[in-house]
């Protein structure tokens, strides 16, 4: 047998840690609980019953157009991806060597580890603060490492502490971007939940790219469509890294449609925040110790073992580090059922 040429940091690398249930209330993986308006899957369907075919690249053109339209930049500032991961994916494997150094804070998003660690990169982690009801960023420990840092990726609002960072502040962003070495990553998965926006400064700061997903306000978690918005050079770099068909057809109509029709994700982002602000109040009145939150989560500081005792009861929530748990926001029914459970959880000691 020939000699593996698998890399040592490949081989010792460990999978995205992805535990699920079939049944039961999903309090653990940030998505919607709110499913894609009709109108979205008869549209899907419509072209599906067209024959199956390679999809003509005018739909990648009319998504480019419709995020660009969204975000009041040009469609040659959009790359389309297979979710925010396949934003994040191309720029771990495109723009990074092996030996190169990334810097992050700690907690945020787990896939920046796994990235690091696939592509054999040197990490930097920066441990956030916490500030009474919030978590912020440790600014010059992270404007510190930056000047050695190939890539800086923060993901603004973060997560899994719900927590604005940059908060897109102008004079922050392009203090860090003049330190780094190469690209500022912001990760605006929750930008709808959170409302503030770095997009315009790609413009201003060629290294400067932005993650986006409509897994999440949008409900399309299961299609996989996302993109980055980044410096037109950044994008036909990209573009030439990628084939036409990255973002499956289901997926770039789901996202055409729903970008032709962002008001419904409106509706779900005044739902989950509503229900959010219910949760937060409920968990605090149980005695617990919760963070405010910018997204669709929360973040909750308890050193006992909840996650079995609600999985007995067939509620899933994750607990991302020690000491510490994120609860998705559900539909209001959802977060009652988990009050509830949490209650009697809480009172029996259990
Ligand atoms: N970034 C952040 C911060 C996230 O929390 C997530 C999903 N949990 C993603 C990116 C990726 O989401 P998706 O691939 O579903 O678009």
């Amino acid at each position: 047998m020939a000699p593996t040429e698998i890399p040592k940091w490949l081989k010792e690398a460990k999978e995205y840690d992805y535990s699920d249930i079939k049944e039961g209330i999903r309090l653990h993986l940030n998505e919607s609980p709110y499913s894609p308006p009709n109108f979205i899957i008869q549209e899907v369907e419509k072209y599906l019953s067209q024959g199956n075919r390679y999809q003509h690249p005018d739909l990648t053109s009319r998504f480019k157009e419709l995020a660009a339209e969204y975000n009041k930049v040009e469609p040659s500032n959009i790359f389309p991806t297979p979710g925010g991961d396949g934003a994040l994916r191309a720029i771990f494997y495109n723009f990074l060597n092996p030996g190169d150094t990334v810097t992050y804070n700690f907690p945020s998003y787990s896939m920046y580890s796994v990235y690091s660690t696939v592509r054999g990169l040197k990490v930097n982690k920066v441990n956030l603060v916490e500030n009474g009801d919030w978590w912020k960023e440790d600014i010059d420990k992270l404007l510190d490492f930056a000047k050695k840092s190939k890539l800086v990726v923060i993901d603004d609002p973060n997560n899994p502490t719900g927590s604005p960072m940059l908060k897109a502040n102008k004079d922050l962003i392009s203090t860090l971007v003049e330190s780094i070495n190469g690209f500022l990553v912001l990760d605006e998965a929750y930008y709808e939940f959170s409302g503030y926006t770095a997009a315009s400064l790609v413009n201003e700061y060629p290294n400067v790219m932005i993650v986006r997903t409509l897994s999440k306000a949008f409900s399309l978690a299961s299609y996989r469509v996302g993109y980055l918005i980044a410096n037109k050079e950044v994008v036909d770099a990209l573009t030439k890294t990628s084939t036409p068909f990255d973002v499956a057809l289901p997926s770039l109509i789901a996202g055409i449609t729903a970008l032709e029709n962002p008001s419904y994700a409106r509706k779900i982002v005044n739902e989950i925040t509503e229900n959010r602000e219910y949760l937060y109040s409920s968990l605090k009145k149980l005695g617990l110790k919760v963070y405010k939150s910018v997204t669709n989560f929360l973040f909750v500081k308890d050193n006992r073992d909840l996650l079995n005792p609600l999985m007995e009861r067939k509620i899933a929530i994750r607990k991302p580090i020690d000491g510490f748990y994120r609860i998705t926001v559900g539909t209001r029914e959802q977060c009652e059922i988990l009050v509830k459970a949490l209650g009697e959880i809480l009172e029996s000691g259990d």
